[in-house]
């Protein structure tokens, strides 16, 4: 059986990368994709495990040879995931978590409609500003201009299939583990069982 994949968008800081880190601690037959990114490292990244660190003009050319399932401009930097690899991992009967931002997880909707998006919201607003500032990474102009992304990203949510409430990261994770259950018992996946049946 071709896996799935499942799209999990939402603001920065929302804790998608804590959340999908957890979900990977606690079941297999999963690939996570690592994106290309034209961004710097942040201390402890490293290259090809958190994201395949490209130049410019790398990224260009992966876009030019039509590598990237989708890709998109985020705060001044560009961010792409690799299609040849989450093409294999389907295909060897893996789900495929993309950690994405939401302008991308539109693209991958328009040419995969049967991806599954989620979207990972906070608790409060509040609380958004408060991981971002607090996990130190961005300068404050940085946070402010991802603030400010993470106020046109709240437009889309409404869309998405799914809506994870990352309250607690238990709960989060819970629900996320959850929703993958359901899907793998959608009519699509079973019907053969049930054609063998009756
Ligand atoms: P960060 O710089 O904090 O690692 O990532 C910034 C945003 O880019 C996050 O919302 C993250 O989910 C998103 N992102 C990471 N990889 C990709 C990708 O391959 N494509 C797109 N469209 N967004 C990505």
């Amino acid at each position: 059986m071709r896996g799935k994949t499942f799209i999990i968008a939402g603001p920065s800081g929302v804790g998608k990368g804590t959340i999908t880190k957890e979900l990977f601690a606690r079941q297999r037959n999963l690939y996570f994709s690592v994106s290309a990114t034209t961004r710097s490292p942040r201390p402890g990244e490293v290259d090809g495990v958190h994201y395949h660190f490209i130049s410019r003009e790398e990224f260009e050319q992966w876009i030019e040879q039509d590598a990237f399932l989708e890709h998109a401009e985020y705060i001044g930097n560009f961010y792409g995931t690799p299609k040849r690899f989450v093409d294999e991992a389907m295909e060897r009967g893996e789900d495929v978590i993309l950690d994405i931002e939401v302008q991308g997880a539109e693209q991958v909707h328009c040419k995969r409609p049967e991806a599954i998006r989620i979207f990972i919201a906070p608790p409060s607003w509040e609380e958004l500003e408060h991981r971002l500032v607090s996990r130190g990474t961005e300068s404050a102009e940085k946070v402010r201009s991802r603030l400010a992304r993470a106020r046109e990203e709240f437009a889309f949510a409404a869309d998405y299939d799914y809506i994870v409430i990352n309250n607690t990261l238990e709960n989060a994770v819970e629900e996320l583990q959850a929703i993958i259950l359901a899907e793998h018992c959608r009519p699509d996946e079973r019907v053969d069982l049930i054609n063998g049946i009756s």
